[in-house]
């Protein structure tokens, strides 16, 4: 099968999932919520850090809306210290909140010189993003911070390199950072490559079972349990698209 027949297309994905890329030292994720990448992808992570890489995570905001019963005040300092404990569980000893308000993220400039910032700070070669798109696939309808921090980001990727765009980031000593090769976006429903989620996917439970405050309030179920249901199904799921091995999912755009 040729590259081209294995581009996805609007109407159909492609059969086969590609490896992804691997010839890369820095990666910085960039996503609206603590948990975010809990759900979407720490089982690559792991294995990322595992070989040595840099992984930075970098929040919109602190999730301070996303408990019923704990005011935003409450909720959005403890959200930090579980999302800094769930990091570092997959080898992740940097985390950064750009303080956007949660549930009512715009995207827009202000949105994008943020993450054009972050990019020129940490200087990575892949970026990662969380589902972009209306929907994860069918009708289950996205929220708008995940499209408004994933469109943003797979623009900032460029604004990042133009030092006209955001002028006011090279008066602050940002210098352009062109460096940027991919931007890898998790829980896409028209994915195109994938890492096997076998070595990471137990510290990608984990991980996730440090959001203990947020899914404790999420569900009934025993929240390690659900931890490792969720994830497992997910990587099951990718597994017949990739050669049997379960894997985590990206649409990759190369830039
Ligand atoms: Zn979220």
């Amino acid at each position: 099968m040729s590259d081209l027949e294995n581009e996805p297309t609007d109407r159909q994905p492609p059969a086969h999932l590609r490896p992804m890329p691997e010839d890369w030292r820095r990666a910085l994720a960039v996503v609206a919520h603590p948990d975010d990448l809990e759900y979407g992808c720490s089982a690559a992570v792991a294995g990322w850090t595992d070989a040595g890489r840099e992984v930075v995570y970098v929040l919109a905001t602190r999730g301070e809306a996303g408990i019923d019963t704990l005011a935003p005040a409450v909720c959005g300092p403890l959200r930090e210290r579980e999302q800094r404990a769930s990091a570092a569980v997959v080898g992740v000893g940097e985390v950064e909140f750009l303080d956007h308000k949660d549930g009512v993220i715009e995207y827009g400039t202000a949105l994008r010189r943020d993450i054009a910032a972050a990019i020129r700070r940490h200087r990575p070669e892949l970026v990662i993003t969380l589902n972009h798109r209306d929907t994860w696939g069918g009708v289950a309808w996205n929220t708008p911070d995940h499209v408004a921090v994933g469109r943003a980001t797979l623009d900032a990727a460029s604004d990042a390199g133009n030092r006209w765009i955001f002028p006011e980031l090279t008066e602050q000593g940002l210098e352009p950072w062109d460096g940027v090769r991919w931007v890898a976006v998790a829980g896409s429903s028209r994915p195109t490559h994938a890492v096997d989620a076998r070595p990471g996917l137990e510290r990608a439970v984990r991980s996730l079972l440090e959001h203990r405050a947020y899914i404790e309030a999420l569900t009934d179920e025993e929240p390690e349990a659900y931890c490792r249901t969720f994830l497992t199904g997910g990587a099951e799921a990718a597994a017949e698209r990739f050669g049997g091995v379960p894997a985590v999912t990206f649409e990759l755009f190369p830039r």
